[in-house]
């Protein structure tokens, strides 16, 4: 059973529960079996990285999060009256009452109950007034684990339709943000509005009540002036469910491994792991990767993927756009080879190695020097 073989890989610990992040993240690499059947098993993959010697690049500074704590206050402050201001902008709508609902104010414990317990209310009310629902506790089942999401977002109601709003302390300058930041803002909003679908859903309401226009609320310029934009996440939506399906449908995955295949850390008794690194490389090497310059940005896992991309000769090295470009060319020293016409090209290589000795030509032109 895909369960019991995903138990397996792990080892005897519990499995990890994904955050909102980590399950947006999911979203960046679709295409990679590693990660699917590693976030499939719930295994620690930061612990893992770690172990390996490839700690992951990325986590944000005290300093980031501090910033990103009083900007969501900011925003949020007096029952969320800023907010209210910036949501008539950019649904220009009059929006003339609004409620405010604190789903913590029962403890963390009740939390889930009483989010369903406000949506539910608020789906079946017919009431044209806009509600504020600050800190819901929403669900989601990955790979049959239920993961809680815990958003910095509130979910906001206004006729008959849910919003999500997502708070992020990265700057907007003229207009503008920084496409990566947008996009994981987008991927991460994508998952909130996907927990709260299926909430909807749950409670027998239509789950397209919940909007896939979602509310992306940054700092303008250089001040803390909040700004409002509305971001269309229906792809992000789309790739996600893609990803959830896949990882439902993992079985298929970890049964074409070896049998007493393992990831498990082995750890000691003060939770130290003790697996000789090269035996757990080699394990983890045993599932087909899918390396992109993104994973920096999103997997744990990236620098040893990388290492590991670098020691193949992987064209995933040079990013998704050459390699889908590159078609069925996987190592760069066949590119090379093909480009020079030292290799001839394999069934079905021809148009690649046609444009790639064309490419070899003009790059060699342009390097002459002026006649
Ligand atoms: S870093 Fe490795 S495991 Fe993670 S998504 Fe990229 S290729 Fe897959």
């Amino acid at each position: 059973m895909a369960t019991d073989r995903l138990d397996a890989l792990r080892g005897p610990v519990p499995p990890r529960p994904h955050d909102a992040r980590a399950i947006a993240a999911l979203a960046a690499n679709p295409g990679c079996a590693r990660r699917a059947v590693l976030d499939a098993a719930g295994i620690d993959k930061d612990s893992t990285a770690r172990h390996l010697g490839f700690p992951a690049p990325f986590g944000q500074s005290r300093f980031a999060i501090t910033r990103g704590d009083v900007f969501e206050a900011q925003v949020k402050a007096n029952g969320c009256a800023g907010l209210l201001r910036l949501l008539r902008e950019v649904l220009g709508l009059p929006i003339p009452l609004v409620a405010y609902h604190d789903a913590a104010d029962v403890g963390a414990h009740l939390r889930h109950a009483h989010t369903r317990a406000l949506i539910d209310r608020a789906a079946r009310d017919s009431d044209d007034a806009g509600t504020f629902y600050d800190h819901p506790l929403l669900s989601l089942e990955i790979a049959g684990h239920t993961s809680y999401l815990e958003p910095d977002v509130v979910a906001f109601r206004l006729g008959g339709r849910f919003h999500i709003v997502e708070i992020k302390s990265f700057a907007v300058i003229d207009g503008q943000a920084e496409p990566a930041k947008v996009a994981a803002a987008a991927r991460q909003a994508a998952v909130y509005v996907l927990a709260l679908r299926r909430l909807v859903e749950e409670l027998g309401h239509d789950p397209g009540r919940v909007s896939h226009e979602v509310i992306l609320v940054c700092p303008e310029n250089f001040a803390n002036r909040p700004v409002a934009t509305l971001v269309d996440v229906r792809r992000q939506l789309a790739v996600l469910r893609r990803q959830l399906a896949r990882m439902t449908g993992v079985g298929d995955l970890v049964s074409g491994l070896p049998s007493g295949l393992t990831f498990d850390l082995a750890a000691d008794a003060d939770g130290v792991p003790t697996r000789p690194v090269a035996e757990l490389a080699e394990a983890i090497g045993t599932v087909a990767a899918r390396y992109a310059p993104e994973c920096r940005s999103t997997c744990d896992m990236c620098l040893f993927c990388r290492d590991e991309a670098r020691d193949e000769g992987s064209t995933d090295l040079l990013g998704r756009h050459v390699r889908d470009e590159l078609g069925g060319v996987a190592g760069v020293d066949e590119a090379l080879a093909l480009a020079e016409g030292t290799r001839g090209p394999a069934d079905g290589q021809e148009e690649i190695a046609r444009l790639l000795r064309l490419a070899d030509r003009l790059r060699a032109e342009s390097l002459e020097p002026a006649r």
